[in-house]
Formats: C-alpha cells, sequence, structure tokens
C-alpha cells in the first residue's frame, strides 16, 4: 500500500524567484531499486542557483538541494542489503 506524506521543500516557481517553503506531498513507498531517505540537512550551491536563474533550463516549478544528508527510512525489494562504517 503506498503512503503519502506531507514534507517541506524548497521550491522555484519561476526563474530568478527566491527559493519558496512549501509543504508537497511525496508517495513514501520506494520502488524496486529506490530507497526513501528522510533528508535532515541540504545545502545550495552555484548549481542550484544556475537553475534557479535558468542558466541550465530545467522545467518549473523545481525542487533543489542536490547535495543532502539523511537518514535512509526504507528500501524497494531490489536493494541489496549494505553497511556503512564509518572509521
Ligand atoms: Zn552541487
Amino acid at each position: 500500500m503506498v503512503k503519502i506524506k506531507a514534507i517541506k521543500s524548497a521550491v522555484i516557481n519561476s526563474k530568478g524567484a527566491p527559493f519558496k517553503i512549501e509543504e508537497l506531498t511525496l508517495l513514501v513507498e520506494p520502488r524496486l531499486n529506490e530507497v526513501l531517505v528522510k533528508v535532515v540537512a541540504t545545502g545550495i550551491c552555484q548549481t542550484d542557483v544556475h537553475i534557479q536563474n535558468q542558466h541550465y533550463p530545467v522545467p518549473l516549478p523545481i525542487v533543489l538541494g542536490h547535495e543532502g544528508a539523511g537518514i535512509v527510512e526504507q528500501i524497494g525489494s531490489g536493494v541489496l542489503p549494505c553497511r556503512l562504517a564509518i572509521t
């Protein structure tokens, strides 16, 4: 059964517009080779600013912030087990 979850996101709605914090809905069930990560922090880098200003044209609206850190909450059925070691 697919769950729907409300999340907060920084959204760009139009070229050059500031990031706007919006509540979005997310389908929570990961597909075969996906993992569901609860993002707890992310940066906004120069690439994101280029997209915000459409120097790299992408369809809008968009949620940016690809340099995140988070917690794996769920894995798809095709994801192999792994272990993270911090030394
Ligand atoms: Zn980046």
